[in-house]
């Protein structure tokens, strides 16, 4: 950190509440389950638990709210990201939103175990709203108890800092604690439920205003206060934009889906699956918001969902990624439309994220390979041949993309099948299934791929770095997280905190981490958790 900047204490943290400052508040302050109108948030705070107590915390995200790692080793800070203590300046609530889920409009959601803490404007003049997630239930818990478990909290945890550190637009997590309560879930909803320890994941972000925030207006004939709301967020988080007006209505709304556009595209290069990306879990910002389901393509699989909610319908499998979102955003753009005279002009604004999706894809795709540019006359082929060899056999993407780097293109001609298979052998996990016919077929796109990155005329090493700084070394597979979870839920944080350490650098090789960076073993194949995660997690 920079010398001429200091650290706060928590004391000296200086909020500044916009969004409750600036937005119409639901007057009940009693905190009983209700629909709430007229209003963007209801004032509610956290219960106080018995006995909360540090398992991780983010420094960069410490940092970044001005706080040094002896602060967030206090017991005080445990008490505060707990939500046992307030501190002065906190202007705690939970907001209001709806959505679609799986497709069908759901009536008002909320924040049923999220409760802001308030905003935080930070020495660089960064503005970061602070949320307790799991801190007890909300006037929008509806049938559920608002609380969350350390499964689902670990996984938040780390994976919201390892998106960041991938480079990859996220809310983030500055802490983890566990409350010393125990949480009754039936994880499958199978009619097996079993208590599990309660947590709390502080998370942070410039807004957690979602799509389904705006939606609910809409759907309730709201219209002044859903211009209230889209003006603060053009004030807010789009100030680029200008003062609100109907051509910056529009403009705000193509930046979305840019934006959108540029996150899925991310998505789709590290191999991560949401697993409920209902329009409620998206935000407005373009960050990837809500881990609850989420997985890591293992074997390259674009069907593959994480989610056993959606197991039936593969609505949010892997390779559908970037159409649900497309379809989120038609919802957006229909929620908007009251507030503008020319509703085509919103269809037309639609077509952004079409247009930048595909520049951004072809784009995140020539450097997954390596190449200089994407040049559709050759590359269209090459890749949809690329994608078709992935899925001939069970793939690990992760270690293909890796393995890919490490080949030197010359010879050209003149060299065996098994010769140019070779690198990629870490990345099968079934070699017999590499019949002759497959090792052909696997044999052949590398010959293409070879001449295609020597007419780039790029050097074997210069393409070897260019590769590495894209394709992640290290991602949080499914299993480790399971085994994080395993030992935490025995009083154990050390893994926790292993791969909090091993994500802040995901392109780099780390020669003492390499059992981190193998395929998933078999024994996690099946297991819960690691291949199959219900929306309870
Ligand atoms: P999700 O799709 O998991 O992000 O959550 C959908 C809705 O369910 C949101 O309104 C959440 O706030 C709510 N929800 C999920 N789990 C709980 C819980 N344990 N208590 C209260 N509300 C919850
Ligand atoms: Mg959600």
């Amino acid at each position: 950190m920079n010398n001429q900047l200091k650290f706060q204490t928590l004391d000296t943290l200086a909020f500044d509440n916009s969004f409750t400052r600036e937005l119409p508040a639901d007057p009940e302050t009693e905190n009983y389950r209700r629909q709430v109108k007229q209003a963007c948030y209801s004032r509610v705070k956290p219960t106080k638990v018995s006995q909360p107590q540090l398992v991780s915390y983010a420094r960069e995200m410490a940092e970044k709210l001005d706080l040094a790692s002896e602060v967030c080793e206090t017991a005080d800070f445990v008490e505060v990201f707990s939500g046992n203590r307030l501190l002065a300046g906190m202007d705690c609530y939970s907001t209001c939103y709806g959505g679609h889920q799986f497709g069908s409009w759901a009536g008002q959601l909320g924040d049923g175990r999220a409760i802001n803490l308030g905003e935080i404007v930070n020495q660089q003049g960064e503005r970061w709203a602070l949320q307790l997630k799991g801190a007890g239930p909300t006037p929008y818990a509806r049938m559920a108890d608002g609380f969350a478990v350390l499964r689902s909290s670990v996984r938040e945890f780390l994976c919201s800092e390892a998106m960041h550190h991938l480079g990859i637009p996220t809310t983030r997590a500055l802490s983890l604690v566990t409350t010393g309560e125990q949480i009754v879930r039936d994880m499958f909803y199978d009619g097996n439920p079993r208590p599990e320890p309660g947590a709390v994941v502080c998370r942070v972000a410039q807004s957690f205003t979602r799509f389904g925030s705006f939606q609910i207006l809409t759907a309730r004939g709201e219209t002044d206060v859903l211009q209230q709301l889209i003006d603060y967020t053009i004030r807010t988080d789009f100030p680029h934009l200008g003062e609100p007006s109907q051509d910056v209505y529009l403009a705000w709304f193509e930046e979305i889906c840019c934006r959108t556009a540029e996150m899925i595209v991310h998505w789709m290069r590290v191999g991560f699956v949401h697993g409920v990306m209902n329009t409620d879990n998206m935000s407005v910002l373009g960050l990837t918001i809500d881990y609850g389901p989420y997985g890591w393509l293992e074997d390259y699989d674009p069907g593959w969902t994480p989610n056993t909610t959606d197991a039936g319908g593969r609505r949010y499998c892997f390779g559908n990624q970037p159409q649900i979102a497309h379809w989120n955003l038609a919802q957006l753009s229909q929620t908007i439309a009251p507030l503008v005279e020319q509703p085509e002009s919103l269809q037309q604004a639609l077509g952004c994220y079409k247009k930048e999706f595909e520049r951004g894809w072809q784009s995140m795709m020539a450097q997954k390979l390596g190449l200089n540019a994407f040049d559709t006359e050759t590359d269209d082929k090459l890749v949809t041949e690329l994608q078709a060899i992935l899925q001939l056999v069970e793939t690990d993407m992760t270690i293909f993309y890796r393995q890919l780097a490490k080949i030197d293109v010359e010879p050209l001609t003149d060299v065996s099948k098994m010769t140019l298979l070779e690198p990629l052998m870490d990345a099968y996990y079934v070699p017999e299934q590499l019949t002759n016919d497959i090792t052909t077929r696997i044999g052949n796109w590398m010959c293409s791929y070879k001449a295609r990155v020597c007419k780039d005329g790029t050097l074997n090493d210069t393409r070897r770095r260019r590769m590495d700084a894209v394709n992640p070394k290290y991602v949080l597979r499914n299993y480790l997280a399971q085994l994080a979870i395993d030992k935490a839920e025995k009083g154990d944080n050390s893994m926790v905190n292993k791969l909090l350490e091993l994500l802040r650098h995901p392109y780099d090789e780390q020669p003492d981490k390499e059992e981190y960076a193998g395929k998933r073993p078999d024994w996690a194949r099946h297991r819960a958790g690691c291949s199959m995660l219900s929306c309870s997690s």
